[in-house]
């Protein structure tokens, strides 16, 4: 085999590709060896716009040649150098043709940006750059140019029949996204900084008119900012209340019920009831299909030891419980369950009973049509993921960026599994 036949299927570099020759730089103390390989498209009649993409006149050879980082070969980064010819766009004017190894106005190849960005969603960024050897800047602007890409291509917004409208906070002091998925697919369709009225007025802008009117269901928490916007912009749908977020109110309550005890506990001088009390907060908040039989036993245990504390878990589990059954069982149990945490001399269940009255039609229709709380759920978990491996996200459009690309499924798949 001859050695430009290897390396053009060893770097995947196309039919429209000519390699003209090639050149290895051994290492030189700690900066790797690097293989240089020159390389020109094939001569086409017309080139094609970098920016747009349209069919244009050829211009001149541009400034002399340009350097792309591709995939690296073994122990040797792979540098593609070419003439970066330029074309009249009729829109853009002279600029710089489109190449098929890279994206535009980018130092590195199409290949190795897609690498890049798989290994920053599924590690994070600062590992990413260190295994390529890159900075982390030069990481964050190649997720954003893979995203801004891939969001041109496709049309999240269109179809959308159910939503699920959730905020995630991404950062200390306040700091929220609002994050809109599809139910049918449970992707991620669109994100933006901030929790107001205004932030969620730009989605249904962003929607358009025609669509918000085929809004049929639209599942959130109980904030009164997202139901007036809904009802305003989207009259025709019918608002849920996410059960994700129903949950999530008892198991604050059972942690506040807990932590209430605690105090009194410490302050009547009982100092080891008070540290068992503190040492519960995790088998509390577990869900009981999620337990081991040593702690089922731990929470039997409960009922003797803190009465208090076992009547707010079970209140906590039997709310859970409602959300599995059918609209006419559910609507008893939940009779049942006002009346019960009602009575229950647990402030925080009192307090949460009156809550779940004042939304219960929203309650109702959740489980009347069965969006559950998979998809806030889910993406609250990955959302949480994806902060913790960058180590909180100083921008929220860092954050949004690598949400999009993570959990609207656009990111490119790995090179190799590119069809080609
Ligand atoms: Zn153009």
């Amino acid at each position: 085999m001859r050695i430009s036949k290897l390396l053009k299927s060893t770097l995947a570099l196309g039919k429209s590709v000519v390699i003209i020759c090639c050149n290895l730089h051994e290492a030189i103390g700690n900066s790797r060896g690097e293989l240089v390989i020159d390389i020109r498209q094939k001569v086409r009649k017309r080139g094609r716009c970098g920016r747009c993409g349209r069919l244009s006149a050829w211009e001149d050879f541009g400034g002399g040649p340009r350097t792309w980082r591709h995939l690296d070969v073994g122990h040797f980064t792979t540098t593609l150098l070419a003439a970066a010819r330029r074309v009249r766009c009729p829109t853009h004017g002279v600029t710089v043709a489109e190449v098929p190894w890279a994206r535009h106005d980018s130092p590195f190849t199409r290949d190795f940006e897609d690498l890049v960005t798989y290994d920053a969603i599924t590690s994070n960024k600062n590992a990413a750059a260190r295994r390529h050897g890159i900075c982390w800047r030069a990481v964050n602007n190649i997720c954003i140019r893979v995203a801004t890409e891939a969001l041109g291509k496709i049309d999240l917004l269109a179809g959308l029949s159910a939503i699920a409208i959730d905020e995630v906070k991404y950062k200390k002091g306040q700091k929220y996204l609002t994050v809109v998925c599809n139910h049918e697919t449970g992707k991620v369709v669109w994100a933006a900084k901030g929790r107001s009225k205004d932030t969620l007025k730009a989605f249904f802008t962003a929607l358009g008119e025609n669509r918000c009117k085929e809004l049929q269901i639209v599942t959130c928490d109980g904030a009164k900012w997202i139901h007036d916007v809904v009802a305003e912009k989207a009259p025709n749908a019918l608002v849920c209340l996410d059960t994700f977020h129903v949950v999530k109110w008892a198991t604050d309550a059972v942690d506040e019920t807990r932590r209430d005890e605690w105090n009194t506990l410490r302050r009547s001088g009982s100092h080891s009831a008070a540290k068992e009390v503190k040492g519960l907060r995790w088998l509390l908040l577990r869900n009981w299909e999620n337990l081991s039989r040593h702690q089922r036993g731990q929470l039997r245990a409960l009922e003797k030891a803190n009465a208090r504390i076992h009547r707010a878990w079970r209140l906590k589990e039997e709310l859970r419980d409602i959300f599995t059954k059918g609209i006419i069982a559910a609507r008893r149990a939940l009779d049942r369950w006002l009346a019960a945490a009602s009575r229950s001399k647990l402030e925080h269940f009192v307090k949460l009973a009156r809550t779940i009255r004042r939304f219960r039609d929203k309650i109702e229709a959740t489980i009347r049509y069965g969006h559950t709380n998979g998809i806030a759920e889910s993406n609250n978990a990955s959302i949480g993921r994806l902060r913790t491996n960058a180590r909180g996200f100083h921008h929220a459009e860092s954050l949004i960026t690598m949400v999009m690309l993570d959990r609207a499924d656009i990111a490119p798949d790995l090179p190799w599994n590119h069809a080609k």
